[in-house]
């Protein structure tokens, strides 16, 4: 039997809703889900780790890269330059494996385009109030920051509209679990959790 080529579930949202916290405890609870690491221009944050979090390269380095065609989407986001790279996907994807992409609405919508089995998820906060608290007591981003990012959240929320799913970060738990169950219920789709499923239906 072939191997099928991997999926993509690419994760969106207002910054501080919880994509990242929320990716983390999905990636605890399933096997076989590997993380596209983006490059960005913008610099590391105290808590952050190079090759980890992010490439983090400096804007000429990045704007190369963009030359080369290294990059499969990028999108300047806050004011600063971040991409995914054509090798941090493909390499991932051809040998079978699930990715997860954190990145933008812009870049959402290129990679949907490019690969329309992609699985489109939204996290949403409960409410701005607490958007705002969160990224406050994160305490990684300077107040001018921490302010534009809440004005781009309450300006870019109409977006979550031609997502497939929307994940309410209430409760971490309760959302980790949602996200888990959409990523299983596309697998079972795709038939590769159930390949039998696929051999008797000859499909
Ligand atoms: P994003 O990746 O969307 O920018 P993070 O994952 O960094 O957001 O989360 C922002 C902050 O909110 C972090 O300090 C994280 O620990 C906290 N957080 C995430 N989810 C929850 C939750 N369900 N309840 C309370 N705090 C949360
Ligand atoms: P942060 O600076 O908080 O890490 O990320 C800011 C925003 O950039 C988030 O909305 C995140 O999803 C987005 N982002 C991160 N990597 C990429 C990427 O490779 N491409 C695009 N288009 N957006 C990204």
């Amino acid at each position: 039997m072939t191997m099928m080529k991997g999926n993509i579930f690419i994760f969106s949202g207002p910054s501080g809703a919880g994509k990242s916290t929320v990716i983390k405890g999905l990636k605890k609870r399933i096997t076989g889900l590997g993380y596209s690491i983006s490059h960005t221009s913008r610099p590391p944050r105290h808590n952050e780790t190079n090759g980890v979090d992010y490439h983090f390269v400096d804007e000429d380095t990045f704007r190369r890269m963009i030359d080369q065609g290294a990059f499969i989407e990028w999108a300047n986001v806050y004011g600063n330059l971040y991409g995914t790279s054509i090798r941090s996907l493909e390499n991932r994807t051809e040998k079978g494996m699930d990715v997860v992409l954190d990145i933008d609405h812009h870049g959402a919508k290129n990679i949907k385009g490019l690969f329309p089995e992609s699985v489109l998820i939204y996290i949403l906060p409960p409410s701005i109030e607490i958007l705002e608290q969160r990224l406050r007591s994160r305490d990684t981003d300077d107040s001018d920051v921490i302010d534009g990012r809440i004005k781009e959240a309450v300006n870019n929320l109409k977006n979550c509209e031609w997502y497939d799913y929307l994940i309410i970060n209430d409760n971490l738990e309760k959302a980790v679990s949602e996200t888990k169950a959409v990523v299983l219920s596309s697998r079972c789709r795709r038939s590769r959790m159930y390949p039998f499923v696929k051999e008797m239906l000859e499909i």
